[in-house]
């Protein structure tokens, strides 16, 4: 397994405040969003290229999960595909940016993207799932039969649906991610 450190260092909650004011963040959004400061691993596995072909990483043990349980998945003719994985805070500080450059306000943004340093995909032990016949990060893909496995299975490797259907949490419903919790 190819093992990839990180040589950057570990951000802290300080450096967020730091990338949030560039952003035009408000101060309070730490304080009030309630969401876990999430972050990154000191070290990231290849876990193979994602839906898309991009190379993805994962923690390892979050890693070693993913391939059981995805394996498991298949012996019961599911199929388990991996949209997204580690998202580096750097990167999703990029893609707010980005939002907000092509004409949304910032306040918009942070009701469909978590900001830097709370998505849960900074810790390398989150999984956005799809499966063949559903579009990726969709709610219809409570739909299928992937779905109704992992809500049956995956707790045995690990993993936890974040977003549940009516949680009174910042961020809506998604059936479709996933976090591993060792
Ligand atoms: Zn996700």
């Amino acid at each position: 397994m190819a093992l990839k450190t990180l040589n950057m260092a570990i951000k802290t909650i300080e450096d967020l405040r730091v990338i949030h004011r560039r952003l035009q963040i408000p101060d309070e959004y730490i304080d009030i969003c309630g969401l876990p400061f999430c972050p990154e691993p000191e070290e990231l596995a290849a876990a193979g290229p994602d839906v898309f072909g991009r190379p993805a990483l994962l923690e390892p043990q979050a890693l070693r999960s993913w391939q059981q349980m995805r394996q498991a998945a298949a012996q019961d003719s599911v199929e388990l595909h991996l949209v997204s994985a580690y998202r580096s805070i750097d990167y999703q500080a990029e893609v707010l940016a980005r939002k907000v450059a092509s004409g949304r306000s910032m306040e918009d943004v942070l009701t469909v993207n978590a900001a830097p340093g709370f998505s849960e995909h900074h810790s390398g032990r989150a999984i956005d799932i799809g499966t063949p016949g559903c579009p990726p990060l969709e709610e219809e893909f409570d739909q299928t039969q992937a779905f109704r496995w992992l809500s049956k299975h995956a707790k045995d490797f690990g993993f936890l649906l974040s977003y549940p259907k009516g949680s009174s949490g910042i961020i809506n419903y998604e059936p479709w991610h996933w976090c591993f919790h060792a």
